[in-house]
């Protein structure tokens, strides 16, 4: 019981994380922007990306949109 408790309680603490703070540090250049003497293709040399979470939770309201109109 407490295992699921704990595990309910991460994944809204991610969702919450994912909601306020969509962008994260890219982690294929550290942030930097620059992998490997050129642009980070993962990050278009930004240094940052929205969180897998974000785009779920996008995903999540396009189809809710779509699907009460
Ligand atoms: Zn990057």
């Amino acid at each position: 019981m407490t295992l699921i408790f704990t595990a309910t309680s991460l994944i809204i603490a991610y969702a919450l994380r994912c909601w306020a703070f969509p962008y994260g540090k890219c982690l294929w250049c550290i942030g930097d922007g620059i992998r490997g003497g050129t642009y980070c293709r993962r990050c278009r040399g930004e240094g940052h990306r929205v969180r897998l979470g974000r785009r779920a939770y996008e995903y999540i309201r396009r189809e809710h949109h779509n699907g009460t109109r």
